[in-house]
């Protein structure tokens, strides 16, 4: 078997080997994961929760390890780990623990129908079986082993495939698993590259998928030809609006942070700003400020930098190759603009003005900690150019009137808008997060984000037995009466509507 380098992106130092899977060794896995199900489904959700409380326990007894695994693999900051992933993971494992059999639970349906009078009508969720998770590189503990907690909760068995440039957290994960007494066998990694991905998605029940619209689509596509379920989290360019009556403190802040933190590789970072002209000058006068002032560095120890190092080396000439472009048709580079000499893959914080729609920064995604700023005339050109994307995952608004905010958020196609804020609404698992347009199929979180790794199945219980059914042969006069009378009631409701 072939393994794979693991680099420190900070560093460039080489920090592990982990085995590049083929198809066979992947079957093997799948094969595991099946003969583990049905015994992990019989615990139930208690005993599953009791083990998901226990490895809420362990990342938090364990989250200096933790942290110092994240940043080694990604290169990002202590705090982008802390913050971003820790948190993340230490809160979902109590929400899916206590929610899953509530958004689980068996559901009693009333139906108008009278064919189905008297009769018990039930729906309840039952686990696919073995889900395939397909994790990115930028979170590997949220974004990859995040969606294998409600997985697991909902009693299936997983496997997850992590990016080949960061598979060493969710190693760590199934140490941790192990430890708080999990089965062997339900919860196990695949390393390797796309290839281990495809035996994946051509063996398992469900995948659930993060990454580019390019690598989603393929997914999608092989998923229809087995005609199994998938989920997709994909790219984005989210739009920042600021209105002329925002707090541009908070604007200006909230555009730096959510621009620049884990280096901009985050789905929801904010990508483009809109500003309506009478406060742009003083908004990007504001935000030039702010990140001449970031400090950017390996970030392993806490409270010495802010911008850490970009995780997957493509990502460096991608952000080049659209700078270049901005500026060949006009864009201005106020702060930035270049990668850092010297170890480790930095790119400076980059704030562009004068920029456009005909320029790449502006339309496709960066993923890189890059702020073009675009000054509108006004709100209805700034919503307008917020929806011309083929991306629709986040979005926000900055205003001090709150109503008229939420009246804008409304208007902008994507998955969700936060007003005066940006991305927050990741942090709570109760608010369904997925893309529109081409940003995504599905949504992780709430209800639909644990209900998506199961079937939905449907129980109609008979509890009388009449000698004389509607549904029974041989059809009678006083059958055909029976239906025809059922027609002209609904008729004579239809014409008083
Ligand atoms: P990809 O979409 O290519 O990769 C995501 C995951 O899918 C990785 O684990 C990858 O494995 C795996 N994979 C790749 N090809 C296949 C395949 N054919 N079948 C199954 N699995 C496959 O993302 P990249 O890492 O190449 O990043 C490229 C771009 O994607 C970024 O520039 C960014 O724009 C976007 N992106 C978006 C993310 C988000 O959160 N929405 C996260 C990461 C990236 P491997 O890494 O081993 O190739």
């Amino acid at each position: 078997m072939t393994s794979i380098e693991v680099q420190s992106p900070a560093t460039g130092e080489v920090i592990a080997q982990v085995p590049d899977l083929g198809a066979d060794e992947v079957r093997a896995l799948v094969e595991r994961a099946r003969q583990v199900q049905p015994g992990w489904e019989r615990l139930g959700f208690d005993g599953r929760a009791r083990l998901m409380l226990r490895a809420q326990k362990w990342l938090l007894d364990h989250r200096e390890r933790v942290i110092e695994t994240i940043v080694a693999e990604t290169g990002k900051t202590y705090e982008d780990a802390q913050i971003a992933e820790v948190a993340y993971g230490a809160h979902a494992f109590g929400f899916w623990a206590k929610q899953a059999p509530r958004y689980l639970a068996d559901e009693k349906v009333s139906s108008a129908q009278l064919f189905v009078k008297g009769k018990k009508l039930l729906v309840r969720w039952r686990p696919l079986g073995v889900i395939g998770v397909i994790g990115p590189w930028n979170y590997p503990l949220t974004n990859s082993f995040g969606d294998c907690i409600p997985a697991l909760m909902a009693g299936n068995a997983v496997i997850l495939k992590p990016s080949e440039v960061t598979p060493l957290t969710s190693m760590l994960m199934a140490e941790c698993l192990r430890e708080c007494g999990f089965p062997e066998g339900v919860y196990q990694v695949a390393t390797g590259r796309g290839e281990t991905g495809r035996a994946l998605v051509d063996l398992v029940d469900m995948v659930m998928f993060t990454g580019s619209t390019a690598t989603g689509r393929k997914i999608a596509v092989q998923a229809a030809e087995r005609l199994i379920p998938c989920a997709l989290e994909l790219g984005g360019k989210d739009p920042m609006i600021v209105l002329r009556d925002a707090d541009l403190e908070r604007a200006a802040n909230a555009a730096v942070y959510y621009s620049m933190q884990n280096s901009g590789q985050t789905c929801i970072s904010i990508e483009r700003a809109y500003v309506e002209a009478p406060v742009y000058d003083e908004f990007v006068a504001k935000v030039t400020a702010k990140v001449a002032a970031l400090r950017q560095g390996p970030g392993g120890v806490p409270g010495t930098a802010d911008v850490g190092a970009m995780t997957f080396p493509p990502q460096l000439e991608l952000i080049e190759e659209q700078l270049a472009d901005a500026v060949a048709k006009g864009a201005t580079v106020i702060a930035g603009g270049h990668r850092r000499e010297g170890a480790g893959l930095f790119f400076e914080p980059t704030v562009l003005v004068d920029v456009d729609h005909t320029m790449d920064a502006m339309t496709q995604e960066t993923f890189g900690p890059t702020l073009p700023i675009m000054k509108v005339a006004d709100e209805e050109e700034a919503i307008r150019l917020a929806n011309d994307s083929i991306y629709g995952l986040g979005g926000s608004v900055f205003t001090k009137d709150l109503d008229h905010g939420e009246a804008v958020a409304r208007r902008i196609h994507s998955g969700a808008v936060c007003v005066n804020d940006a991305m927050v609404n990741y942090t709570a698992l109760e608010l369904p997060m997925g893309g529109a347009k081409q940003s995504g199929l599905g949504a992780r979180h709430g209800a639909g984000g644990i209900r998506k790794f199961c079937e939905a199945q449907t129980i109609v219980v008979s509890r009388n037995f009449p000698k004389r059914d509607l549904h029974m042969f041989p059809n009678t006069a006083a059958n055909t009466r029976r239906i025809g009378k059922l027609l002209q009631l609904l008729h004579g409701r239809g014409k008083r509507r």
